[in-house]
């Protein structure tokens, strides 16, 4: 089906051509017209379906095709993300599918100094994508309005929720007019996220991307058992793999992320940390590195990484397994982006294995072992049992399916001798 039978207007149909969109993906198959009828939309998708694209077309559309001229422009659209990399992201996305529009948008963050983004809003603009902090500061110098709001986008709602926003949330929803048309998405619909739901949407309609089935079923996945302590020297095996022509690597806190870089350079890998504590135009630098693959590896954290968006990247690697199990998802939707190939390789040290089996409960399936590799798993067990104790450990017999790539032939896989 292409997008010319969801009855998008000419200017917008010549930017995806240009943009290489041949067919709309499912969830904007199914979210397009919703929106463009008017009603509010329930959005359960993960990362890498294409959600940008199936809000921001629409939105595009219902302004461009009831467009004022007014001498004042007012802010028509507020698009609401958790960070400054996605804002920047759904900006360019914007910017990219409306640049034959007459619309014009603005990305506001925080983090930078605010001077040119209240000189680009007091010139006026229709669209506005906004992190929280950012938004309520601005709106409370008096630079932003949203009393002209027709249409209120509330981006990874689960995230937003996770990184403690949800009192910045409610304090931008009460500012919002009553009537508006809402849209909400997030990756994962847990109850506190349904509440939230409820409270912003009339009568929505639901649209949602293989229920029950988080993990985009495309990208392959696997776990290296590995000592806490050999991590490091692991990674470096890995990355001799000269097929791995840049890996996004995630660990748990800043300070791992700078110790990650540290040993990768030490090795002459090239590589570069994304996290909270750098400034916002060195993770801007770092990404673009990244993009333009002068960096092989981005070592990043998760609050870091959700916004980002590269093409064909293959390869993510979590070099520490996150607890939260939907944290998991995230992380490896940064690649099989779209429909494109993607490869996840998970590090899981003894103390991990918990935050393992709720990632496999989470996305129902048991993740593929590697073994034979050089630095396997030597303490299984983080508490030990007193020596004098004879601990049998329990055999269990593997139904792990088995990699079909390449992995296969380096690091061979055999009967996982887990005892989770
Ligand atoms: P998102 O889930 O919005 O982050 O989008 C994931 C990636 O898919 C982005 O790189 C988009 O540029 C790309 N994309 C979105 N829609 C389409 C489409 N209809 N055809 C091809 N690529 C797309």
């Amino acid at each position: 089906m292409p997008f010319k039978s969801l009855q998008i207007i000419e200017p917008i149909l010549q930017s995806l051509q240009e943009e290489g969109y041949s067919t709309p993906t499912p969830i904007q198959a199914q979210a397009i017209p919703i929106v463009l009828d008017g009603t509010d939309l329930l959005g359960c998708a993960q990362t890498g379906t294409g959600k940008t694209a199936a809000f921001a077309i629409p939105i595009l559309q219902l302004l461009a095709t009831t467009q004022t001229f007014d001498r004042r422009k007012k802010i028509r659209s507020l698009i609401l993300t958790p960070t400054r990399e996605l804002a920047i992201q759904i900006g360019e996305s914007f910017k990219n599918y409306g640049r034959h529009t007459k619309l014009s948008y603005t990305v506001i963050f925080g983090g930078v100094n605010q001077f040119s983004q209240v000189q680009v809003l007091q010139r006026g603009v229709d669209i506005l994508v906004a992190t929280p902090g950012r938004l309520l500061d601005l709106m409370n110098q008096g630079f932003i309005s949203l009393r002209d709001i027709e249409i209120f986008v509330l981006d990874e709602a689960d995230c937003m929720l996770d990184m403690g926003f949800i009192h910045d949330v409610k304090k931008v929803l009460a500012a919002l007019p009553h009537k508006r048309q809402s849209l909400f998405f997030s990756a994962t619909m847990p109850p506190e996220i349904v509440k939230l739901a409820d409270t912003i949407l009339k009568n929505p309609k639901k649209v949602e991307i293989a229920p029950g089935q988080p993990t985009v079923d495309i990208i392959e996945q696997f776990i290296y058992f590995v000592d806490k302590g050999n991590k490091s020297s692991l990674l470096m095996d890995v990355l001799s793999d000269q097929s791995i022509k840049s890996a996004l690597v995630f660990t748990r806190t800043k300070h791992g992320a700078d110790k990650v870089v540290k040993d990768l350079l030490r090795h002459n890998i090239k590589a570069e940390a994304i996290h909270g504590n750098k400034a916002q135009n060195a993770r801007q630098r770092a990404l673009s590195n990244f993009k333009d693959q002068t960096t092989r590896v981005l070592v990043a954290t998760d609050i870091a990484a959700r916004g980002i968006d590269v093409d064909q990247m293959e390869f993510v690697l979590n070099y520490e397994l996150p607890n939260i199990p939907e944290t998991y998802v995230h992380r490896i939707g940064r690649t099989g982006r779209a429909g494109a190939k993607g490869t996840a390789f998970s590090f899981c040290d003894a103390e991990e294995k918990a935050y393992l089996r709720d990632i496999e409960k989470l996305i129902r399936k048991k993740i593929p072992v590697v073994e034979n590799h050089p630095y396997p798993l030597i303490d299984h067990n983080p508490v030990k049992a007193p020596k004098h104790q004879h601990q049998q450990r329990p055999q269990r017999t593997d139904s792990r399916p088995k990699p079909e790539n390449a992995i296969k032939d380096r690091h061979r896989l055999v009967r996982n001798p887990r005892s989770n």
